[in-house]
């Protein structure tokens, strides 16, 4: 059995692993257990710092790998057009490859459509380009109230979306996963693909962020 199950089959699994959803434990996960419980309990391990481990993973490490992706979408218009084609193999093309993002879909936000990904069954979430899920995704409201009021949603992540903006929801299901391509922000004109990859949020990928103009050169420059 592969863990691309049919969405509609699963069950409530929201203990917060993220695993393949009702995929029974591999062997390796199985294993990362038992060592975790065993040196959490001989004390050599303090639990605190797994968990700041996996944060790690959830908000830095795994987003930046699909800031790459959006970035190089913005600077290189081949790229792009490949993305939004096929970007499963766009995507595979930096080397982001692996469970739970064997079959990408690219969703371009713009002046007119905002486009934002929810599961509402459980948690499906493309890790490859975006590490692990946050806890809010999985949470039963988001879930729900993602498709029900996406606008209202939108506005508690602090984004407004204008009446005359379509929302598109997008239900990720373990047979498709969905990373959005935001809009580009003004005042990002001659920067370089790092320096916009580094503007780009997990929030912005998942569409319930835009992605901000950066600070202007002062600013930055007193930062240092
Ligand atoms: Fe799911």
């Amino acid at each position: 059995m592969s863990d691309r199950h049919h969405h509609h089959q699963h069950h409530d699994h929201d203990d917060d692993r993220p695993r393949a959803h009702d995929a029974p434990l591999s062997d390796v996960e199985l294993r990362v257990r038992a060592l975790e419980s065993l040196l959490v309990d001989k004390g050599l391990v303090d639990r605190a710092a797994l968990d700041a481990l996996v944060d790690t993973y959830e908000t830095k490490v795994g987003p930046r790998n699909g800031a790459r992706i959006v970035a190089r979408a913005w600077i290189d218009p081949e790229f792009r057009r490949r993305l939004l084609e096929n970007a499963t193999e766009a995507i595979a093309e930096l080397g982001y490859i692996g469970r739970q993002g064997e079959d990408m879909v690219a969703l371009e936000n713009t002046r007119d459509v905002h486009n934002m990904v929810v599961c509402t069954l459980c948690s499906c979430y493309p890790w490859p380009v975006l590490g692990l899920p946050p806890v809010w995704y999985k949470s039963a409201p988001y879930r729900s109230r993602a498709v029900i009021d996406p606008r209202g949603v939108l506005r508690e992540f602090g984004v407004d979306v204008g009446a005359d903006v379509e929302v598109r929801i997008w239900d990720s299901t373990a047979e498709l996963r969905y990373l959005v391509l935001p809009e580009r922000p003004p005042g990002t004109e001659g920067m370089s693909e790092e320096e916009l990859a580094a503007l780009v949020t997990r929030d912005a990928m998942i569409g319930v962020a835009k992605v901000p103009s950066p600070a202007p050169p002062s600013a930055r420059g007193a930062k240092r």
